[in-house]
């Protein structure tokens, strides 16, 4: 094997790098749910792109069509312009994923990624309703600018940024409480406290699955609860479906559990398919109160995403094979996660689709399981306020035996680490 040589991200490269830090490999190629170093060692990644690749790494259809789309001199950079490659992306994602499930929704492309796509959402929330406040949720994750960044309730990653600059009402999630306050108790009476100031909020964000929060699933009911409140209230409901969103959960929209319809939809990460970023924002066509060039960018459109975006949703969307495999496996990494959370104390588990989450008490175990499952090939990423979760997002195309031997790392990990 060759000896890893690091020096260059050590030397050159900021402190702020964080992934390194627990697969200290220097990676050289990918095929599916394999990571490969320069030394020829395979990693299986079930972590795959922190949910931007649903579709594996270099998965052949996609990979077809891009070196299609580049063998004709395809458009690479084009600002906004009309292009053929976005035309076939809007043709598709009409036909195959708005139009199926009577979803009226205008596009905007916000810029590169996920947290453009949230910027995006929050400032159109702020126009339309001409107030001012979001309402955000403990533990919600939306993105690193200050924006996205005000309305996460993680005080780790606000710590560096200062005060919020988006003015924010902060709730509690769905079981915050362990189920002993009733759903809504403290939004209603926040709402309706005028002397507080903070009623009649512009949205509210949220996340049906917080990822980033440490897999907190957010029940059908208290979505469909949320959503009657803020319809009732005229509060604009924005969907951050960035992480959760192009079947991690099941459905194309996680959001289609509930069956709500929010009024603001994020997806990014895994909608261009193939790793490249590519953000897009979703809102019901009378909130299209944007200015041309209100909210502009140079890469508001990746054409070659595009295209491989267009193949994902042709190969995969256009039946419901991939979310009932989803469902299938899904199930599959909860049977397993409840053996370990039943022989174990301390552990528990929680997800929905292909979002999964192993539970611990003590969070300086999930971190040492995560790494001796590097040790043994497997790449997981623990996440919570406290990394006390180690959470699972392998790609959705993962084989059956893929799946099993991960989990048997995990698993192996696990009872070395609570024996
Ligand atoms: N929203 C959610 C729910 C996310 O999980 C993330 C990224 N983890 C973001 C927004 C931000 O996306 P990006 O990192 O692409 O800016």
């Amino acid at each position: 094997t060759t000896a890893v040589d690091t020096t260059v991200f050590t030397d050159l490269e900021s402190e702020v790098r964080s992934y390194s830090r627990s697969w200290p490999a220097v990676f050289a190629s990918a095929s599916g749910s394999w990571l490969r170093d320069e030394s020829g060692r395979d990693y299986l990644d079930f972590f795959a792109g922190a949910g931007a690749l649903n579709y594996g790494h270099n998965n052949p259809v996609l990979k077809r069509a891009l070196i299609d789309y580049l063998a004709m001199d395809g458009i690479t950079h084009g600002l906004d312009m009309h292009t053929v490659a976005k035309r076939r992306f809007l043709e598709t994602f009409r036909q195959l994923v708005l139009a199926p499930r009577g979803l009226d929704y205008k596009v905007q492309f916000p810029g590169p990624t996920g947290t453009n796509a949230v910027e995006a959402a929050l400032k159109l929330a702020r126009k339309v309703t001409g107030r001012e406040s979001i309402v955000n949720f403990t533990g919600a994750f939306h993105g690193m600018t200050l924006g996205s960044l005000s309305v996460s309730g993680n005080a780790t990653k606000r710590a560096g940024a200062g005060v919020p600059l988006v003015h924010t009402t902060p709730m509690p999630f769905d079981n915050y409480f362990d189920g002993e306050t009733p759903d809504f108790h403290w939004f209603e009476r926040v709402l309706d406290d005028a002397g507080s100031g903070l009623n009649r909020p512009a949205g509210v964000i949220v996340e049906t699955v917080q990822g980033e929060g440490g897999v907190n699933v957010a029940r059908a009911e208290w979505l469909r609860g949320l959503a009657d409140l803020c319809a009732s209230r005229d509060i604009l409901l924005i969907v951050d479906d960035v992480q959760m969103g192009c079947g991690r959960t099941g459905p194309f929209f996680s959001f289609e559990v509930a069956g709500i319809t929010p009024d603001i939809v994020t997806l990014s990460k895994s909608i261009g398919g193939y790793g490249m970023p590519m953000a897009v924002t979703l809102f019901k066509p009378e909130l299209d109160v944007w200015s041309p060039g209100e909210h502009n960018g140079t890469f508001r459109g990746n054409n070659p995403a595009f295209v491989t975006a267009t193949a994902a949703l042709e190969h995969y969307w256009s039946d419901d094979a991939l979310q009932r495999s989803t469902l299938r496996k899904g199930r599959r990494i909860e049977e397993i996660f409840a053996n370990l959370s039943d022989s174990f104390d301390g552990v528990g588990c929680r997800g929905r689709g292909m979002v999964q989450g192993l539970v611990f008490d003590d969070p300086g175990k999930a971190v040492k399981v995560c790494g001796l499952a590097y040790d043994d090939g497997l790449l997981a990423e623990t996440s919570g306020p406290s990394d006390e979760v180690v959470k699972l997002l392998p790609p959705l195309t993962v084989t059956d035996a893929e799946l099993d031997h991960g989990l048997s790392i995990l698993a192996e990990a696990t009872a070395k680490v609570c024996a």
